[in-house]
């Protein structure tokens, strides 16, 4: 636990309730007082502070805010609140993230864990049936995988640790883009249309996101969320409280204990266990950062329970042995799908939620283990490998960790990277675990429920990241700080379930080995190697010719559709902010800069 400090916030105080005033009065994104870019672009730069998410009205609340004198950590939850609204499936108040905080004054970087906790009775072998383990659907589209939401206490602990502002005051652009309605693109008729079957059967999901003969959204209409509006309003006037007690905390209950299903539903929805107990005893955490040295620069990334910044670092501290630079591209990438390969192996057998199990977290991370990973990578690909021992290099303890293939599925989540003009900086990740979650909106609120429950090794009663009551599920997500010498160089991150630690790692690698710019690195073709016999990649990456080279290295390349959405911010010299979004994976993001010069 880090002590509790309050920074910026006494001095911003005075200008609070003029703030306030001024932000509730706003009217929805239309108003040229709190619009950021008019036009959605996935590159910006200039100064004053820095915006980049999936989402052009998430990227203009967060420049409203930071030109309203807002900080980096009020611009994040005034962004992240929009994305609850306009990328419902990926994120919301339903689900929970982590986020990544660099304070400029202290040179520190802080990690908020807000991720969800199983509810209390939840037992090892909460998905298993007659002694079989539920087909994936049945486990997701139900009550079952639905855990304790973690975003609205993480939003609340970073403001009044960090922020100068209210949750009452960042959630109004939200509050106004739910009630006004936003214009319904290609990815989010697509999404709903994927989800309709299951929304179907849930008539608080249907009357929320279907229309009313049952259909997707149409592409070009406008698509408003009033209950969601009712929910945010409530929290901005009780604060988290507003939501872990009360009607929001007892229809969540209820949906999950009794999912809310139709009578001619077409699925059968197992009900779940969470309590109006688990929720109001929920608290986020303030994890340490996990740090990597590489190239002299300091990573940060997130800790346990998410695997994120344990694997991106062993994959950095293995691949420093390699002079990137100076050998072939192909060579290059091979080591780049070398490292993932042995990291993956250790993540998936030693990484759980530390708070339940112990995580040889300084083995992993040491530049001995890599050492001794490194000595094991060939000029072939190696197909599946053992895990290695990294509590030698832990310092003390012992465990045989228990080997295991990647299990989570998933391209939800999604990732945004703020930074303000004192040179603080925000890398928030935060998801609702599949797109679309669960399934069931609560009732009355207008939001999802996530269905994280499925990021345990559910399939297994002895694993480190088995369910347990109160346990998180191992996470990838990967929110990223890259530091030079104290202060921010890079902060980056991405959706995309386990591929997320790969896509984090080769935008890093190309960035600061290969030569590319930021948004040359975010845009690039993808290969992820999570310990198989074959790599999942891009069709662009498979047909490059460095692919047609790395398969006489024995690489097996399969199709495995976009992989990534990834947003970052890169700190130029004499204080400038390039901002990057993805340009066209699910639509494309935008990027935005307080000022263009
Ligand atoms: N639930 C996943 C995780 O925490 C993220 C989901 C996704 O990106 O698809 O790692």
């Amino acid at each position: 636990m880090v002590s509790r400090r309050h920074f910026a916030r006494g001095a911003a105080m005075v200008s609070i309730c003029a703030l306030t005033v001024g932000l509730v009065s706003q009217p929805a994104a239309a108003d040229p007082k709190w619009a950021g870019p008019l036009t959605k672009e996935p590159v910006a730069t200039g100064s004053g502070g820095a915006v980049a998410t999936v989402d052009l009205e998430a990227t203009r609340a967060g420049l409203s805010v930071l030109r309203k004198g807002g900080n980096a950590v009020d611009a994040a939850v005034a962004a992240a609140a929009v994305l609850g609204v306009t990328e419902p499936y990926s994120c919301g108040i339903g689900g929970g993230g982590f986020m990544m905080i660099y304070t400029a004054k202290d040179r520190k970087v802080h990690a908020i864990d807000h991720r969800e906790k199983a509810p209390k009775a939840m037992q090892p072998d909460a998905f298993f049936e007659d002694g079989k383990v539920l087909p994936f659907d049945d486990a997701r589209y139900s009550g079952r995988s639905v855990g304790v939401p973690g975003t609205v206490a993480g939003w609340e602990e970073a403001l009044d640790r960090f922020g100068t502002k209210s949750l009452r005051q960042v959630l109004q652009p939200a509050i106004s883009v739910a009630r006004n309605g936003f214009e319904v693109d290609e990815t989010f008729a697509e999404q709903t249309e994927d989800n309709r079957e299951y929304f179907d059967d849930i008539p608080s999901s249907a009357k929320t996101f279907l229309d009313p003969d049952g259909t997707a959204p149409d592409v070009g209409s406008t698509f408003r969320n009033p209950e969601l509006a009712k929910a945010y309003e409530r929290i901005a006037r009780y604060g988290a409280k507003g939501f872990y007690q009360g009607p929001i905390a007892e229809a969540m209950a209820k949906a999950v204990t009794n999912p809310p299903v139709s009578d001619d539903a077409d699925h059968q929805w197992r009900e779940g266990y969470m309590t109006t107990d688990d929720v109001k005893s929920y608290r986020a955490d303030w994890r340490e950062p996990t740090k990597v040295s590489y190239r002299g620069l300091d990573v940060y990334g997130m800790a346990p329970p998410s695997s994120g910044g344990s694997t991106v670092g062993e994959a950095l501290n293995i691949l420093e042995g390699y002079g990137l630079k100076w050998i072939t591209r192909e060579e290059a990438l091979h080591y780049f799908l070398e490292a993932s390969r042995y990291s993956f192996a250790d993540r998936n057998a030693y990484v759980g939620d530390a708070d339940f199990v112990d995580v040889p977290l300084q083995g992993l991370l040491s530049k001995d283990f890599a050492a001794e990973r490194r000595a094991l990578i060939t000029g072939k690909a190696a197909g599946e490998v053992e895990p290695g021992d990294p509590w030698p290099h832990n310092g003390g303890g012992s465990g045989s960790g228990t080997p295991s293939v990647t299990l989570e599925k998933g391209t939800s989540t999604t990732h945004l990277t703020v930074a303000d003009k004192h040179g603080n900086v925000v890398a928030y990740t935060f998801t609702i675990e599949s797109t679309g979650g669960s399934g069931i909106t609560v009732p009355g609120w207008g939001f999802l429920l996530n269905n994280e429950l499925t990021d345990f090794n559910y399939d297994s009663t002895t694993h480190v990241n088995r369910v347990e009551g109160g346990k998180r599920p191992r996470s990838s997500m990967s929110p990223t700080i890259v530091l030079d010498h104290g202060k921010p160089k890079l902060a980056v991150g991405s959706p995309g379930g386990s591929t997320i630690i790969t896509t984090v790692l080769q935008i890093l690698v190309d960035r600061i080995d290969l030569g590319s710019s930021l948004p040359e690195a975010i845009a690039a073709p993808r290969a992820t190697q999570r310990n198989g016999e074959t790599t999942s990649a891009e069709q662009a990456w498979i047909d490059s010719p460095e692919a047609q080279a790395l398969q006489e290295r024995g690489h097996k390349f399969v199709d495995g559709g976009e992989i990534g959405a990834a947003t970052g911010i890169e700190f130029l010299p004499g204080g400038k902010l390039l901002a990057a979004a993805e340009p066209e994976r699910r639509g494309g993001g935008s990027a935005g800069v307080v000022r263009p010069w």
